[in-house]
């Protein structure tokens, strides 16, 4: 937090923020910015309202509804007498106002910590164009954040877009390591229909391993009833074993991908290739898929309808 009677001998000037043919000088820490009225006032709505209820001779903040309060003061006249801005530091408010100059503070993809920065400062100071920035960021890459903060994200500017790519995390992150912080900004409707996908897909797994796709036998089988016990037999033991490890999570893929390499005892070669290429067709692989598309339309529909 900025100290307000920080000495004047203490402060430096921005390398590059300091504008000698800026309007104002502003304070943040013991960092001085030397920046542009008019481009204060159209980058963010505090500034906006605080040179409008400000005067020449002492601008405040006062009436402004961001929480700086009467904190804020000084002309901005000159280095003596620079506003001061508390509780922000030099590591929040430079890549924030860099934007309002248009300086690329850094190079995207930007990190999910700065982007949160974006938003906490664009909240604080009212910045809609650097709200607009730092959301389509994220919705650009939204798979740099935690699933549970997007589901957050979504809910708090209205961003259908942010719901597909969280709930695909969220299936793949077992619940244990959802905290209650977590689950407080994924919502309860939200955290229900997690908990009801994951049943069904719990469910549909154990089928899967445990009923074997039903063999139709080439005419060149030799021995139908053999051929049957030994694919019934090397399922059980290789896909049900695969899908049910509780250590390992493998896709339906990688299982039947492994699956395939094990050997098939006495089954006929060509009863098997039928039975292999009949699975990797199959609807079996690809039951969660509509399952999970459901509920996350139901989800978005949910977004704007109610409370969660
Ligand atoms: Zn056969």
């Amino acid at each position: 937090m900025a100290d307000t009677n920080i000495p004047e001998l203490l402060t430096s000037p921005h390398p590059t923020l300091y504008l000698e043919d800026g309007t104002h000088v502003l304070q943040v820490e013991h960092t001085l910015y030397k920046l542009h009225r008019h481009i204060l006032c159209k980058f963010s709505q505090t500034f906006k309202d605080m040179f409008i209820v400000g005067t020449d001779e002492k601008v405040n903040f006062h009436n402004v509804q961001d929480g700086l309060g009467s904190a804020l003061e000084g002309s901005g006249a000159n280095d003596s007498c620079p506003i001061i801005i508390p509780q922000i530091t030099c590591v929040e408010w430079d890549p924030f106002i860099s934007l309002a100059y248009g300086i690329e503070y850094v190079e995207p993809p930007y990190k999910p910590q700065l982007l949160r920065n974006w938003l906490n400062m664009s909240k604080r100071f009212q910045s809609a164009s650097v709200t607009r920035k730092a959301l389509h960021a994220i919705a650009s890459r939204p798979f740099s954040f935690p699933p549970a903060e997007l589901v957050r994200l979504a809910r708090e500017y209205e961003m259908e877009e942010l719901i597909r790519p969280a709930f695909r995390m969220l299936l793949d992150t077992p619940l244990h390591e959802l905290n209650d912080n977590d689950c407080q900004m994924i919502g309860w409707r939200v955290y229900r229909e997690l908990t009801l996908v994951k049943e069904a897909i719990t469910i549909h797994r154990k089928i899967v391993a445990t009923e074997a796709p039903k063999l139709t036998h080439s005419p060149e089988c030799r021995n139908n009833e053999l051929c049957t016990q030994d694919w019934e037999g090397i399922w059980w033991n290789g896909m049900g074993r695969l899908l049910m490890d509780p250590y390992i999570s493998l896709s339906y893929d990688e299982a039947f991908r492994r699956f395939q390499t094990l050997e098939f005892g006495e089954m006929e070669v060509v009863c098997k290739q039928a039975a292999l290429q009949r699975v990797d067709e199959g609807q079996a692989f690809l039951h969660t898929v509509p399952l999970v598309s459901a509920t996350i339309s139901r989800l978005t529909a949910l977004l704007f309808a109610e409370a969660w």
